[in-house]
């Protein structure tokens, strides 16, 4: 039940069995009343589960699993070697509850959903490390100076056994009109045993994304008008062809982007790369 749309729970809510003349039979209620109370107490239920995450994945590497989770838009949990790794935690820290605290956070840009200082303050960072650009460096709360880590555009840095380097995430056209300026925020490359997963941050489909070699794994944004169109995120996957592909942070000023179409797309222009739909939005408050 907690899988059905609201859509249908209304459909179904519409059809429901009532006694007439005796018999069973599916009519639409006549009670205006009645169905009110009923579609509020499956809404009630679709409120109640989503306040739990989608389920995680599993991705093996030469040293354990990596355990993927998504948590809300662009953040997610990755779990390797009992190291947990958080990327742009955000949307309050209910939904990491049952998660294993942070041992680094990965943050991607300034904006409230990639840096969101109340989230940060309500995690238990006693043993985190934070690595951020310079720009959300300049804006984190003094006290955490010490346990940051500034890593910029084009630089690598080794953190828990773990190589991460910052790769440039912004839009296009590269000029002062950008609503991600070149250099401010970054994309992540992270190395976990012989796995490459790629987190994109808020990008367009710049040439530094394109022109990635060997990532297993990628995240990629979809988002108009902060960041790609359904055909922009293909074109830009189908040209440096990871193996697993998850859709995320695909929310944006309209509503939700079409993933079904990207999935479309870029299966259209290579069925060998797993495109993972997964509900990036189901731990929403
Ligand atoms: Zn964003």
């Amino acid at each position: 039940m907690y899988e059905m749309s609201r859509k249908k729970m209304i459909i179904l809510a519409n059809s429901l069995p009532v006694r007439s003349g005796g018999h069973l039979t599916i009519k639409k209620f006549k009670n205006k009343q009645m169905k009110t109370i009923i579609v509020f107490l499956f809404a009630f239920a679709i409120n109640h589960a989503n306040a739990q995450l989608t389920t995680p994945d599993t991705i093996v590497t030469s040293q354990g699993n990596i355990i993927v989770q998504p948590v809300f838009h662009a953040a997610l949990v990755l779990e390797w070697k009992g190291k947990s790794i958080y990327i742009d935690p955000y949307n309050g820290a209910g939904a990491y509850k049952t998660l294993k605290k942070p041992d680094l956070v990965l943050i991607t840009d300034i904006h409230g959903d990639h840096m969101d200082i109340k989230t940060l303050e309500a995690l238990d960072l006693k043993s985190a490390i934070l690595l951020v650009p310079q720009a959300v460096a300049d804006k984190l709360p003094g006290e955490w100076k010490e346990k940051t880590v500034i890593l910029n555009n084009g630089s690598t840095t080794e953190q828990s056994g773990i190589s991460i380097r910052a790769i440039p995430m912004y839009n296009l056209p590269d000029d002062s009109t950008s609503r991600h300026t070149k250099g401010r925020g970054n994309g992540y490359v992270l190395t976990l045993g012989d796995k490459k997963l790629y987190i994109s941050g808020d990008t367009e489909d710049i040439p530094e994304m394109r022109s990635l070699k060997n990532i297993d794994v990628a995240f990629i944004c979809m988002n108009t008008p902060y960041t790609m169109t359904e055909e922009q995120s293909a074109s830009a996957v189908l040209d440096f062809k990871p193996k697993i592909v998850y859709s995320f942070h695909y929310r944006g000023q309209g509503g939700f982007s079409d993933t079904e179409k990207f999935k479309m797309l870029v299966n259209k222009g290579n069925s060998s790369i797993d495109v993972r739909l997964k509900d990036w939005y189901a731990g929403e408050k």
